[in-house]
């Protein structure tokens, strides 16, 4: 990637309308069959088509052909049991109906491989795609089987290892692991959090992220950041960790955010896929105030390591705003790469 400061989507973006009832987590598939495939990827075209036309320039599949980031992938596995679902609470946030661990968790073929064969088709830019990490996925479950968090953990990182090498060699550019549960789970990531996300990642010769958050614009997690305090300092526990670990990028949030920007500091010498547009909110940023949060950005990330980004995945919001964003996020990247080559110069 020669572009200085490349723009990058998070996660998801909004789905058509024809193809999932928008704004709705975990929202039912309106089509079936054949018709879904064919819908999906229609949807993953439009998304591709909105980046390039937005000027993203590390190209993602928005999501499109899943219903969400962590459960579709576990749904493809065996061991698992997705008709009879459990509530569970999500990060010690929310209720969610989530699939059960009933037997050894096993791939038995590749999840999302044709998508991203389909997505490496659609475009000549840099792709990245996106998969739960081993500990978000163990906490977006219920499990009747293992009886261990960390055993399984380990098993899903194997798992996770398989599908990354096959994403690598079907052209995938930057593999992400999201893991929101590494800002809440403290002792977990560092007795064995850190250890599974290093197994999925070993071998890998594609560009490898993390993505840590405060998650998606919803209530539950807004009401959740409203009792963090005037200082968000979460990621204070996995940043010295991360520095020291084999992942390539790091992805935060930080555009609205109340989380110290020195923070970064503290992963000196990884590339860091900043948040400089907002998820939790309606109003689309001014290129300016993107360009902003950048430029403070900068004092503690040099230039060529940094990748203006979104604070999280988009799906809950109404697709003309994120897709507002993306244009707010480009924009406020060229105002930026401006004032940098300028000084070159
Ligand atoms: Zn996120």
């Amino acid at each position: 990637m020669n572009t200085l400061l490349p723009t990058a989507v998070v996660g998801s973006l909004p789905k058509p309308s024809w193809l999932a009832e928008p704004e709705k987590l975990w929202s039912p598939w309106a089509l079936e069959g054949d018709a879904l495939v064919e819908g999906q990827q229609d949807a993953l075209r439009a998304a591709v088509h909105e980046q390039h036309r937005r000027g993203i320039d590390i190209v993602s599949d928005g999501e499109q052909t899943r219903q969400h980031f962590v459960t579709t992938f576990i749904e493809h596995l065996s061991g698992v049991d997705f008709e009879n679902r459990e509530t569970v609470r999500i990060r010690n946030r929310y209720d969610a109906s989530v699939p059960t661990v009933v037997g050894a968790v096993e791939r038995e073929k590749p999840v999302f491989v044709q998508d991203a064969a389909f997505l490496r088709s659609q475009t000549d830019q840099p792709i990245k795609w996106a998969l739960p990490g081993p500990m978000t996925m163990i906490d977006t479950l219920a499990d009747r089987y293992y009886g261990s968090r960390e055993k399984l953990a380990w098993e899903f990182a194997g798992i996770l290892n398989q599908e990354a090498r096959e994403l690598e060699a079907a052209g995938v550019d930057v593999i992400q692991f999201d893991e929101p549960a590494f800002n809440v789970f403290f002792d977990d990531v560092r007795d064995w959090g850190m250890a599974t996300l290093e197994r999925a990642v070993e071998g890998l010769r594609a560009e490898t992220a993390v993505h840590i958050c405060y998650g998606y614009g919803i209530k539950a997690n807004t009401d959740w950041k409203a009792t963090l305090g005037p200082e968000w300092r979460q990621y204070e526990e996995s940043f010295p960790l991360l520095q020291q670990s084999s992942i390539d990028i790091v992805s935060l949030e930080s555009h609205n955010s109340r989380i110290p920007m020195q923070i970064i500091e503290l992963i000196r010498g990884k590339k860091v896929m900043l948040g400089a547009v907002d998820v939790a909110t309606h109003d689309i940023e001014t290129p300016d105030e993107v360009a902003d949060t950048l430029r403070k950005a900068l004092q503690y990330v040099d230039a060529d390591k940094l990748i203006p980004s979104s604070n999280c995945g988009m799906a809950p919001l109404p697709r003309d705003v994120a897709l507002a964003k993306l244009s707010a996020l480009s924009a406020g990247a060229a105002i930026l790469r401006e004032e940098l080559t300028g000084a070159l110069v």
